[in-house]
């Protein structure tokens, strides 16, 4: 295993941003582990499953699913879906599927066999957790939530997506709730990690708070 730099956090909290940054200035790869959830849930529901599908059914439909994350693009079965992953019903399907044991004991290896033969910037919910709870530097990484649903608008306005902020804020809550309360690699501060909140702080803020957090630890 090579070195990784992990970051959790909640969705809106700027950790995409942070994460491939951070990985350009050190030469890292970067791992979107949010990408793969996003690409499984579209799998399991183009399979025809529904959010209470059985773990037989889910177990099947993973047989038949191949998901690949590679500089930057998510491929599922081979056709790159990094566009169709972001809307915000794959998002929620994301957080639906990945309460389920067998979608995460899928998505295990490929997490892991990315560290391998590169040093990584990761960044999802339990990658300083569960994943590589043996990282060189852990951070979570928080923001309000108005400032994530700033954020959350913002992104999907320039993506081309219709943008209701209250709802937006609603299943920013709902999200957070459903990520923070599964009994599976629930969404929580490492002890170790270092805690960043990016309210109110430029990108270039943040950025210098973790690249002195990993120069002088
Ligand atoms: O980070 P992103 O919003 O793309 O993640 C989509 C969903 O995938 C999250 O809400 C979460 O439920 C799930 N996820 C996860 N574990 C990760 C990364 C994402 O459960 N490591």
């Amino acid at each position: 295993m090579k070195k990784v730099i992990a970051i959790d956090g909640p969705s809106g909290a700027g950790k995409s941003t942070i994460a491939k940054l951070i990985a350009r200035k050190l030469g890292f790869d970067y791992l979107d582990t949010g990408a793969l959830y996003r690409a499984v849930a579209i799998s399991l529901i183009k399979l025809g499953l529904k959010e209470g599908a059985s773990d037989r059914d889910i177990e099947a439909a993973l047989q038949k699913t191949d998901v690949e994350f590679n500089d930057g693009h998510i491929f599922l079965n081979g056709d790159d879906v990094s566009s169709e992953i972001r809307s915000p019903e794959a998002g929620h399907f994301a957080s639906v599927f990945s309460a389920r044991k067998p979608v995460r004991e899928f998505l295990m290896k490929t997490q892991r066999d990315s560290a391998v033969n590169a040093d990584i910037v990761a960044e999802g919910r339990d990658v300083t957790t569960v994943v590589f709870p043996h990282a060189f530097k852990k951070f979570y990484l928080d923001a309000s939530i108005e400032e994530r649903k700033k954020r959350r608008s913002l992104e999907l306005i320039s993506k081309g997506f219709e943008v209701n902020e209250d709802r937006i804020r609603q299943e920013i809550i709902e999200r957070d709730a459903r990520d923070s309360g599964r009994d599976i690699a629930p969404l929580k501060k490492a002890d170790e990690a270092c805690l960043i909140d990016s309210s109110g702080l430029s990108i270039e803020e943040v950025i210098n708070k973790l690249m002195g957090y990993i120069r002088d630890n």
